[in-house]
């Protein structure tokens, strides 16, 4: 199957013609080939898109009709969430139980936004004038670049598709070059709902030059980017030539703190949820446990025994639990964080390897725990983004707070603990922007999602998000003209 971009309201080959391949990661087979867009490609979707801001209609559809077509395509979604369930598990790997609720997530998401665009904004102003009306309104930047990763290839699309559309931008999504398969469906069902031409675009290819120029484009307003802190780095370099504004949601290095007063089933849950939920490769992961001291004993032969149990396998397969990583690229990365952990001297509780029955020829890692770790080692520091869990051990709630706030990072942390006190003390302490009691990972689209520190810029989902799509504009009238007499010259 070939996948084409879509810009300017049809399908179309990227225009030299070249195609890249995608693959299955559960046993690395070729699955198709995709556009291999160039800069010329890029060139063709901003004028689509340029376009349709300036003189098309739709920034200024009334939102009403904006929210119908989004309300549509929510529908569509949900009416083929099972075939794009499929699509992500296979191109992805994650288990089809995690992509179903990706897919019932991302009309959800399609849902809300629609909902959203209609609702009272702005604001108005006392200014100490009673001549003067001082308001402010809400209008869409204009032309957004929009480039995703390849961890929730669907739903990462909606979360940026979803806010801009409804906030009346024009925009141009980049998938993963390794993960383009749902993207092309969802705007086969975009195309069915019948945007106005250049509303929306779809560009495949690499991150460079594909993102690469997005990113600097001068006919770009507004660059969104999930990923990688590297690259959101380059990105935000090259959004400075035309200041365009950015928003960054990058990775993490979330601690999930257990104290033990927390009921043993509880945490032995989570704390596997929160790493080994999508392989690990999810950006809030809980992927650093920081244990109580006192309840370590019992608790990590318990917390290896359940690791052992996790039905490791091809994600549609139902019985499976934990699929395969994206690639084999990043398998290696994955174990050779692994062999730093071991080469510093941290304990394996259970697993580090990769399989050597049939699971071999995909891309699968063991459940992985270590202990006897240091706050300066690897695997306690970088994001690994696999299923590797370092437990760490604290004596007190000063140590458990110094131990988490120990990162560079800042996207999310939990803490579990039957003092209701206590879990707000340490809550308010942790310098993280998603933040869980009692569980790991809940993610709504009515409320903020973003990183303090080093992991992101800005928020999306929610009202947030929504803004984020928007540049405020003052307005302000006086009601009652008349000559100031400021020049003598006058009549
Ligand atoms: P990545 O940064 O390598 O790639 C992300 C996207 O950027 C891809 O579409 C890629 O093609 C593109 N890209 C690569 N180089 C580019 C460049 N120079 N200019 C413009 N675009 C470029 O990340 P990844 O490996 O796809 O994803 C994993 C990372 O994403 C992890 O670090 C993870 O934490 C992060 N992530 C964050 C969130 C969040 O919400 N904070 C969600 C998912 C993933």
């Amino acid at each position: 199957m070939k996948l084409q971009n879509y810009i300017n309201g049809r399908f179309c080959d990227a225009r030299g013609g070249a195609v890249r391949e995608y693959f299955n990661p559960a046993d690395n087979s070729v699955l198709g080939r995709a556009a291999e867009s160039g800069v010329g490609d890029v060139d063709d979707a901003v004028a689509a898109a340029r376009e349709a801001f300036d003189n098309g209609p739709w920034s200024r559809t009334p939102a009403g009709e904006r929210a119908a077509k989004l309300f549509k395509l929510a529908d569509l979604v949900e009416s083929r969430a099972e075939e794009l369930a499929v699509l992500d598990t296979r191109n992805n790997g994650k288990p089809l139980r995690e992509a179903r609720f990706d897919a019932a997530d991302t009309a959800a998401c399609f849902r809300y936004y629609a909902g959203l665009a209609t609702k009272p904004q702005g604001q108005t102003f006392e200014v100490g004038d009673p001549n003067i009306l001082c308001q402010t309104v809400r209008e869409p930047i204009g032309v957004c670049g929009q480039i995703i990763p390849w961890n929730y290839p669907l739903l990462m699309a909606a979360w940026k598709l979803a806010p801009g559309l409804a906030a009346g931008n024009c925009c141009i999504l980049k998938p993963s070059e390794l993960t383009p398969l749902s993207a092309v469906r969802l705007f086969e069902l975009i195309d069915e709902v019948g945007f106005p031409p250049g509303v929306v675009q779809l560009v495949l290819g690499a991150g460079d030059p594909v993102g690469a120029a997005l990113a600097a484009h001068d006919g770009v307003d507004k660059i969104a980017f999930t990923g990688g802190g590297v690259t959101g780095r380059k990105i935000l370099i090259a959004a400075a030539g035309n200041l365009k504004k950015v928003s960054l949601e990058l990775g993490g290095k979330s601690p999930n703190i257990i104290f033990a007063d927390t009921d043993p089933g509880v945490a032995l849950e989570f704390a596997m949820f929160g790493i080994f939920a999508g392989q690990g490769e999810v950006c809030s992961a809980g992927s650093r446990l920081l244990l109580e001291k006192s309840m370590a004993g019992e608790f990590l032969p318990r917390l290896a025994a359940a690791c052992g149990k996790i039905v490791v396998g091809d994600g549609m397969d139902e019985a499976t639990e934990m699929g395969p990583l994206i690639s084999r690229q990043h398998q290696a990365k994955v174990l050779g964080f692994v062999a730093a952990g071991t080469a510093e001297g941290a304990m394996l509780l259970c697993g580090g390897g990769a399989y050597s029955d049939r699971r071999k020829a995909g891309n699968f890692v063991e459940p992985t725990v270590f202990v006897d770790t240091r706050p300066d080692m690897r695997i306690v520091r970088e994001e690994i983004f696999g299923p590797v869990l370092a437990v760490q051990t604290f004596e007190s709630e000063e140590e458990a707070i110094r131990l988490a706030n120990d990162t560079p990072y800042g996207l999310a942390g939990a803490v579990f603990t039957q003092d209701g006190a206590r879990a707000q003390r340490v809550i308010r302490r942790l310098r993280a922007g998603i933040t869980w009691i009692n569980t790991y990972h809940p993610t709504f689209n009515e409320a903020p999602w973003g990183g303090f520190k080093q992991s992101g810029l800005g928020r999306e989902l929610g009202t947030y998000g929504y803004e984020a799509y928007t540049e405020v504009k003052q307005i302000s009238t006086c009601l009652a003209p008349q000559k100031s007499g400021w020049f003598k010259g006058v009549p």
